[in-house]
């Protein structure tokens, strides 16, 4: 049977563009359907607005800093409406990069919602299409639990575009987001408080990465509260939110910001249409080549719940776009070593294993630990300190994770999951020669195990 396209990619986000793109890049009849903004939460409401608004936040810490360094400034002035203008006028610029990066590789695009009707059909704005493969790259959505008025609530979603920055927030959650955006609210002179459920925020991070960090936002002045969860949320007469928490105490917000993961978006795709199968989490249930239970559907990206990142949607689409029409060049994509960082002030960075993973798994471990205050900061009164960490096997040399929190945590991380990936032993990192003066190079002095 003759198709309209070859693939229907159903998202214009970063795995989906991805795998349209180069679809139509190796030949194929390739369309894209988007329904709310191109580019998807990364480039709309993800990744690069929050970057932008970090760069913001930093600039306080800088001013203060600037005096050390013989500067004198007046009081600094901060207009939040400049900021989210300036953000915006940036996003709109990417929209229109995005556009031109589909039209000009040959995909044909369409803006709406669209609905599977069967496994090879989609319509979308009334009209239907046939295509051979299906592809859902929906993404996720912010999921807020229904507690008593948390329709005062607000996630990321809203956060991009609050008309004034609250003078009071209250950030809810322990993972990425809530980390990141606790730090551009403190940052931008908001009282800023963390509530986070469990004993200690960002599970499943090293464990001396989450204590340095918890040490370094409390000297900063940021209020964390842990072992804390909201009961309900109560709107008084004069806009403002009156907070109860499980163990009866109250708390007084302007904002209340929930960032408590994201569920996979499928609002009225249509898959009872299809037979595609969800997994228990409600995620898309896909095999190892991203194929559902529905054979001519694929799905990647947020939607399939894996690793919830950007690159990693990248490289799935990627990959389905060889699977299909490249099958000579299709290479599965390694979810182990992937590189991330919290852009919270200061940054985490990590590659690898955790400590506590690295020992789960039975390896016998040398950890290597330095823990500095920077250089840039011996001339202020700053007295935060960088914290570098080695995770080593002990019968193999292998580094198995780095981890860092710091400035520039991120981007110093980067250039380590390469050596990291390629194998490279402590020895290799040894014998490295070191760039002076950074803090990087930290990572390559480090001689003294701290434990094994
Ligand atoms: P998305 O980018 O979400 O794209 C899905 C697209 O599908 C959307 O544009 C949506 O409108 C569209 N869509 C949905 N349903 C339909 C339909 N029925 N019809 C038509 N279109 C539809 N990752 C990082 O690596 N680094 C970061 O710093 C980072 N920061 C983040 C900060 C925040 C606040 C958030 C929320 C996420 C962040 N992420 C970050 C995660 C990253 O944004 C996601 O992992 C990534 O965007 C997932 O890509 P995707 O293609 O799966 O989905
Ligand atoms: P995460 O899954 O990272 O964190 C969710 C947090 O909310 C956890 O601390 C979790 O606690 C807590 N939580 C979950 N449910 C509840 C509840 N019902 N009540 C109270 N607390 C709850 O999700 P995020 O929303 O922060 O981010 C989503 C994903 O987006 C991230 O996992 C990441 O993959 C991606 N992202 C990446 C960024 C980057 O690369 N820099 C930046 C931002 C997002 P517990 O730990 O106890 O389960």
């Amino acid at each position: 049977m003759a198709y309209d396209f070859d693939l229907y990619v159903i998202g214009a986000g970063s795995g989906g563009v991805r795998a349209a793109r180069f679809a139509a890049g190796f030949g194929a009849k390739v369309a894209v359907a988007e329904s709310r903004y191109l580019g998807g939460t990364c480039v709309n409401v993800g990744c690069v607005p929050k970057k932008l608004l970090v760069y913001g936040a930093h600039f306080a810490e800088d001013f203060e800093q600037a005096s050390g360094f013989g500067w004198s400034l007046d009081e600094a002035q901060f207009d939040w409406a400049t900021l989210i203008a300036n953000k915006d006028r940036e996003i709109n610029r990417l929209n229109g990069i995005y556009r031109n990066l589909l039209v000009n590789s040959g995909v044909t695009l369409h803006e709406g919602h669209a609905r599977i009707v069967d496994p090879h059909q989609v319509e979308i704005n009334g009209e239907r299409f046939t295509a051979k493969n299906i592809l859902i790259a929906t993404g996720g959505w912010p999921q807020i639990p229904e507690i008593a008025g948390h329709e005062h609530a607000i996630s990321s979603n809203q956060a991009f575009f609050l008309k004034e920055l609250p003078k009071r927030v209250l950030v809810v959650g322990g993972g990425y987001i809530a980390v990141e955006f606790a730090g551009i609210f403190h940052g931008l002179g908001a009282e800023t408080t963390l509530l986070y459920r469990g004993e200690l925020f960002l599970r499943g991070f090293d464990g001396s990465v989450r204590k340095h960090l918890q040490e370094e936002l409390t000297k900063r002045g940021m209020d964390l509260q842990f072992n804390a969860d909201i009961e309900r949320i109560d709107k008084q007469a004069d806009g403002s939110l009156k907070v109860t928490l499980k163990d009866g105490r109250q708390l007084e917000a302007d904002c209340v910001f929930y960032a408590t993961g994201r569920r996979p978006m499928l609002d009225n795709l249509g898959l009872e249409n299809t037979g595609v199968k969800l997994d228990k989490k409600g995620f898309v249930e896909v095999d190892e080549q991203y194929q559902t239970a529905e054979p001519s559907i694929l799905a990647l990206g947020d939607v399939i719940g894996r690793v919830q990142l950007t690159p990693v949607a990248l490289a799935e689409g990627m990959a389905v776009a060889r699977r299909l029409f490249k099958p000579e060049q299709y290479r599965p994509v390694d979810y182990k070593m992937i590189p991330t960082a919290v852009f919270s002030l200061p940054n985490i960075g990590t590659v690898g294993l955790t400590e506590e993973e690295a020992r789960e798994a039975g390896h016998e471990v040398v950890i290597y630990e330095s823990r500095f205050r920077p250089m840039k900061l011996t001339l202020t009164e700053c007295q935060e300190r960088t914290l570098m960490k080695l995770v080593v096997d002990a019968r193999t040399d292998k580094v198995l994770g780095c981890h860092m929190v710091g400035p520039d945590a991120g981007e110093i991380v980067q250039g380590l999951a390469i050596a990291l990936k390629a194998g490279a032993t402590k020895r290799d990192f040894d014998e490295t020669i070191g760039v002076h003066p950074t803090a990087a190079e930290e990572f390559v002095t480090m001689r003294t195990p701290v434990a094994g």
